[in-house]
């Protein structure tokens, strides 16, 4: 498979006529550009000690013409790259002025904390993330929030270790108002899902919000067991959840009876193989239920895409018009994780965008 021909490069004609967007559902590793890899690289081997492939730098620069296998081969770079808090801290300030590029004003970014012996623990990784999303919201018009990832690779120690740092960090006092809940995401077909149910249980007794990479690949049981437990404030992907995409009816009247948003992201799906195109992508299919989604990239630096990329593509393939989208951008301020006075503040901060939008249209 080879992924679609797309920029990395926010389209700026879009961008004096679209509203600004919401991105809910950002890794911050896979969002780098690949111009921040390229630095990273280049300073890596000017040390000479990375472990690098020879190759990194060439399927770096293949940008949008990554076949599948090389975009796999980024996620392997990009982890020998972000191996010390000074990366780290480059890169978050990157991604975050690259969404601003993007016209994006709310972010949630999502990350697993790393420690690397003798180089970082956690604690400082999540504090140094923490600290460039501080930096850049001073310096940009734009809202950071940060969902702590529980990687399900990584076995039940590693979730509780982490739901504890989340925890630690939502009764921080500088740092709490930027913690806005748990993402579990990692291989879909690592470990099973169902034995993390008891820490999401306590990181909702916690108060943090939950949001949940689910059926990604098809797997009724796991997906059910899941949704029964009535835990799960947003859905990542639900590829395989519709009964018109390879899901089931149960499966969907759950997700309905919950009203439970989920988070769509059409090229990381093509690229990644589980979605054949975006004509059969299952946003159609829950929008015509009128269920709520919200559209997101997912990983913009290893799909080669933008927020405002996604958008085009989605009105493109299913003929949304301006309402519909501006309809969209409305529809996702509900569903990000703020508290309700800043959702209001957001929600005014967007009608008074899109008045003035349709009064310059007039
Ligand atoms: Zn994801």
């Amino acid at each position: 498979m080879t992924p679609k021909d797309t920029s990395t490069s926010p389209d700026l004609s879009l961008k004096k006529s679209s509203p600004s967007h919401q991105e809910l559902h950002a890794h911050l590793t896979g969002s780098l550009s690949d111009a921040t890899v390229l630095k990273l690289l280049r300073a890596k081997q000017a040390e000479g000690g990375a472990k690098l492939p020879q190759s990194a730098e060439v399927t770096i620069q293949r940008g949008h013409k990554r076949t599948l296998e090389e975009c796999f081969e980024v996620f392997r770079i990009l982890h020998c790259l972000t191996d010390n808090l000074s990366a780290i801290k480059t890169i978050t300030r990157d991604v975050i002025q690259e969404f601003v590029a993007d016209n994006v004003h709310y972010l949630e970014l999502r990350t697993t904390p790393k420690s690397i012996d003798g180089v970082m623990t956690k604690n400082q990784y999540i504090d140094t993330v923490l600290e460039a999303m501080i930096d850049e919201m001073k310096m940009n018009n734009i809202t950071v929030r940060l969902l702590v990832s529980i990687d399900r690779s990584r076995g039940l120690d590693d979730a509780w270790d982490t739901l504890q740092l989340a925890k630690q960090y939502a009764a921080h006092d500088q740092f709490k108002s930027l913690i806005c809940g748990i993402d579990v995401s990692g291989n879909p077909r690592a470990g099973n899902l169902g034995d993390y149910i008891p820490v999401l249980q306590e990181a909702k007794q916690c108060g943090l919000n939950l949001s949940v990479h689910l059926a990604e690949v098809p797997n009724e049981k796991e997906t059910l067991e899941l949704l029964k437990t009535g835990l799960i404030d947003r859905i990542g992907h639900g590829t395989f959840i519709h009964p018109d995409t390879g899901g089931s009816q149960e499966l969907s009247q759950l997700v309905k009876s919950q009203a439970i948003p989920l988070e769509l992201c059409l090229s990381s799906n093509i690229k990644s193989g589980t979605v054949k195109s975006a004509e059969d992508h299952h946003f159609s299919f829950w929008r015509k239920d009128e269920h709520p989604v919200v559209i997101c990239t997912d990983d913009k630096g290893v799909f080669s895409t933008t927020l405002s990329e996604e958008y085009k593509i989605c009105a493109e393939t299913f003929h949304l018009k301006k309402a519909d989208l501006r309809e969209l951008c409305l529809a996702a301020v509900e569903l990000t994780f703020l508290s309700q006075e800043e959702k209001e503040r957001l929600r005014l901060s967007v009608h008074t965008e899109l008045d003035e939008l349709t009064r310059l249209e007039s």
